[in-house]
C-alpha cells in the first residue's frame, strides 16, 4: 500500500499515520520529522528548512522533491509507505506523478479550522522519536517524557498562535488544491476527523476499504 495522507496541520495526520503504519506494517515517512531532525543536527538541509519552517512557510519545491526522491528510494519503502506531509503543493504532486512511484490511495482527513487551532495549542512532541502528545487530549503517562522512547517532550516552535494561522493559510492556498487533483485521478478517499483518535482511525480504515 502506497498511501498519501492529506490534512490541515494539526488535523491528526501524524497520529493516524502511526496507527496505519502499525496496521499495514509499512513505514511512515513524515517530512516534518525529517526536516526537524535536520534542523537539530544542523545539516545543510536543516539550515535551509529553518529559514521557512518557523514562519509557517513551505520549504521550496525543488528541495523537498529531491529530499523525498532520495527517501522513497530507500529499501524500507519497497513494500509500501505512508506519506505524512508530502506532497504539499501541486508542483510536488506532479513531480511524484511523473516519477516511477505508483500511489494507490490518497486519504484526506477532514477537520474544521476551529478544531485545529484548539488542538495545536497544547501539543507536545518528542525531541527524539517525534511522537506527538497533547496536554489534554493525549497526555503522556509521565509529564514531559515520551511513553515510547523516554525522550524529552517539547512544544514545537511553529505551534505558536501566529504561526499556526500562517500554516493554516498556507494549507488552504497551497495544499488544498491537491484534493481536486487526486479526486480527478480517482484515488481520493475522505474520512471525517472525530473527537477521539480511535474513532478517527475507524473512519480512516473504512474510507480506505472503498
Ligand atoms: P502536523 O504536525 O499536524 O502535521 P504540519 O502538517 O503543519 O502539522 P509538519 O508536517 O510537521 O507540520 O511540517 C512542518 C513544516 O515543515 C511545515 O510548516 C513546512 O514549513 C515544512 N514542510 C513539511 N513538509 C513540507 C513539504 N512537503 N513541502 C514544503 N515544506 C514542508
Ligand atoms: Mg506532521
Amino acid at each position: 500500500m502506497k498511501l498519501i495522507l492529506l490534512a490541515a496541520p494539526g488535523a491528526g495526520k501524524g497520529t493516524q499515520a502511526e496507527k496505519l503504519s502499525e496496521h499495514f506494517n509499512i513505514p511512515t515517512i513524515s517530512t516534518g520529522a525529517i526536516l526537524r531532525k535536520n534542523i537539530k543536527d544542523e545539516t545543510e538541509l536543516g539550515k535551509i528548512a529553518a529559514e521557512y519552517i518557523n514562519d509557517g512557510k513551505l520549504i521550496p519545491d525543488d528541495v523537498m522533491i529531491s529530499v523525498m526522491a532520495d527517501r522513497l528510494g530507500e529499501d524500507d519503502c519497497k513494500n509500501g509507505f505512508i506519506l505524512d506531509g508530502f506532497p504539499r503543493t501541486l508542483a510536488q504532486a506532479e513531480a511524484l506523478s511523473a516519477s516511477s512511484i505508483q500511489i494507490d490511495k490518497v486519504l484526506m482527513i477532514d477537520v474544521a479550522d476551529e478544531k485545529i487551532i484548539k488542538r495545536l495549542s497544547g501539543r507536545l512532541e518528542c525531541e527524539k522519536c517525534a511522537t506527538t502528545y497533547h496536554k489534554d487530549f493525549r497526555p503522556p503517562a509521565k509529564d514531559g517524557v515520551c511513553d515510547k522512547c523516554g525522550g524529552n517532550l517539547t512544544v514545537r516552535k511553529d505551534d505558536k498562535p501566529e504561526t499556526v494561522k500562517e500554516r493554516l493559510n498556507t494549507y488552504h492556498t497551497q495544499t488544498e488544491p491537491l484534493i481536486e487533483y487526486y479526486k480527478n485521478i480517482g484515488i481520493l478517499r475522505v474520512a471525517k476527523g472525530q473527537e477521539e483518535i480511535v474513532d478517527t482511525t475507524k473512519e480512516v480504515l473504512k474510507a480506505l476499504e472503498a
